[in-house]
């Protein structure tokens, strides 16, 4: 118990297991008599770039309001007008004074991107080219169109485009608006990897060329690290209360918060550390072979797409990571494997029973969270199930909630539920990582490895996080080639071999952080990427 919550904690996410000393002073703003307190602001500096890195549900949104001039702060007071002498009185000779200051003389204009891209079209109806024209204001829509590909869809209907198409439109509208502070919750959903990489060169451009504050809420944690310049750090119970640290350096930040211990708070947000093998594990998956399938070639239409598949073996009991691009064929891969496209070359043989996770999940019939996952297993509420899935998963807050109520993060985790409920050969998830925040990425994680281990299973996860694929996979199968045009994939192969296939077709490397061994991009270029380019070692210390 963290002191807050004398009986079991119902917020079951985050552990807090000293009470913070912040919990004794006014916090920046109280919702209500009992209702959520968030401590602590982030502070935006000029030419810079801000990260927060956090759980959900502890208050981000709450400061950016604050900071965006649409929400006065009540010091804790709950009912009273906001006395602003005081309130820059609290934050005198600390970085957010002149921000503050800028604030109340309604010197600072606000452009943000939304967390889900997914709502676009419910607020917007028209073509990608009249949305973006509309939010122009700094003349930069060709340059942005171009470097974030949104040139095949600019004459689409919205109501058309893809999630990762959604997320680059809504970068692209935010990035051109004429603001001095920009906040943009999450940039990475629905992202490869080099899009997400090139989103966040955009955002730094803007904060060191046109001396913009750049506050970026992220969760892929080797993005953040390139992105930003410094990083606060949110913790807190969910709903409860919510604290923002004081600026600290983004390698310093991320190794604390995955360590789970905050050094200079002298604070405990986690029992265990989240670490990273610095070599490569060696291949354990000794499972029986679930499918063998020969070479195989797909193309759609008149040859618009055409993929061609290596022959391979999936075996029992591993989780095999599927790395690649977007639009380079992997769907039509697991299509052809699940019986639901016909190969033009080859044949697949078995007939596995594939349980799906699409990447943009879309329950939203009216109906709570324990009927819709009840309607899927017998096993719903079972000891066996509460321990595998609903645990790690966090479902029990949610459970009576209903489906079209759901955040994006609760929307994944009943999808992840419901996959993994199913009674299959395969399981096939898309992009779980999306709209997950770290904790909850790493307890999917967990999930759906132990799910595999422990029912001769075989998972395959897409995914574009490489903290998560690397967590998670046993072996990778690679895919490579030219995005909406030809796509090519190798057999299942090692950790290492297949990290290093999949990096050097980005052209990334990744050094290790010297105290947790944590990866870490290198500067493209330097001697260290150099280096290890030409040894051959993307990824894994040799
Ligand atoms: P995050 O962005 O970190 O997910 P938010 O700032 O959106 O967190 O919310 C933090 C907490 O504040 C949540 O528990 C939410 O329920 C609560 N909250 C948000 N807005 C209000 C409001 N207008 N009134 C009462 N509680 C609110
Ligand atoms: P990924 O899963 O790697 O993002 P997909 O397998 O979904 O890639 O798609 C690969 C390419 O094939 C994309 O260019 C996509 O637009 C195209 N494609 C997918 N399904 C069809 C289809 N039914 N008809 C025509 N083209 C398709």
């Amino acid at each position: 118990s963290c002191g807050i919550c004398v009986e079991k904690c119902p917020f079951d996410a985050i552990q807090i297991l000293n009470l913070p000393q912040e919990l004794d002073q006014e916090p920046v703003h109280r919702y209500g008599e009992n209702s959520f307190a968030l401590y602590g602001l982030p502070a935006p500096q000029e030419g810079r770039v801000t990260g927060i890195l956090g759980p959900n549900g502890i208050g981000k949104t709450t400061a950016v309001h604050i900071l965006a001039d649409e929400l006065a702060p009540n010091l804790g007071q709950v009912g009273t007008e906001p006395n602003w002498d005081e309130i820059l009185d609290a934050y005198r000779g600390t970085e957010l004074q002149g921000y503050l200051e800028a604030m109340r003389e309604g010197n600072v204009t606000v452009a943000r991107k939304p967390q889900y891209v997914d709502q676009i079209p419910d607020q917007f109806d028209g073509s990608t080219r009249a949305l973006l024209e509309r939010t122009d204001e700094r003349d930069v829509l060709d340059e942005l169109v171009e470097r974030l590909n949104i040139a095949p869809v600019i004459d689409q209907n919205i109501d058309t485009l893809s999630g990762g198409e959604l997320q680059r439109v809504a970068l692209a509208a935010t990035l051109a608006r004429e603001a001095d502070f920009y906040f943009l919750d999450e940039i990475t959903p629905y992202l490869d990897i080099s899009q997400r990489m090139t989103a966040a060169r955009l955002i730094r451009e803007l904060a060191e060329d046109e001396n913009r504050s750049m506050l970026v809420v992220e969760h892929d944690l080797a993005i953040l690290d390139l992105l930003a310049d410094a990083i606060h750090i949110g913790y807190g119970q969910s709903g409860a209360f919510g604290i923002i640290t004081p600026p600290k350096s983004v390698k310093n930040g991320i190794n604390e918060y995955l360590s789970g211990y905050l050094e200079n708070e002298n604070m405990r947000i986690r029992e265990t550390d989240i670490e990273f093998e610095e070599h490569a594990p060696a291949s354990n998956s000794t499972g029986e072979t679930v499918v063998e399938y020969p070479s195989l070639e797909k193309s759609y239409g008149d040859g618009e797409f055409s993929l061609s598949v290596e022959g391979g073996k999936i075996r029992e009991n591993e989780v095999l990571g599927v790395v690649g691009p977007n639009g380079i064929g992997k769907s039509t891969f697991a299509k052809l494997l699940a019986g639901r496209l016909e190969p033009d070359v080859g044949e697949v043989n078995a007939r596995l029973d594939i349980a799906y996770k699409p990447q943009y999940v879309e329950i939203d019939q009216p109906m709570r969270v324990d009927a819709f996952l009840s309607s899927i297993t017998n096993e719903f509420g079972s000891s066996y199930w509460n321990t595998e899935i609903a645990q790690p998963l966090q479902l029990d807050p949610i459970m009576e909630q209903n489906l079209t109520d759901l955040s994006g993060g609760e929307r994944q985790r009943v999808a992840i539920a419901a996959c993994l409920s199913e009674d299959a050969d395969l399981y096939l998830l898309d992009e779980p990582s999306a709209h997950l925040d770290v904790e909850q990425r790493v307890r999917a994680t967990t999930a759906i490895r132990r799910y595999a281990e422990h029912n001769d299973a075989t998972a395959m996860v897409i995914d574009h996080d490489i903290y998560m694929v690397d967590l998670l996979s046993d072996r990778l199968l690679v895919f490579d080639g030219e995005p909406a045009v030809e796509g090519h994939a190798t057999p299942p192969q090692g950790m290492r071999e297949g990290m290093n296939e999949f990096l050097s077709n980005l052209d990334i490397t990744f050094r290790r952080d010297e105290r947790t061994g944590r990866p870490r991009i290198n500067k493209p270029g330097s001697q260290l990427d150099r280096e290890q380019k030409n040894a051959g070692e993307y990824y894994y210390s040799p």
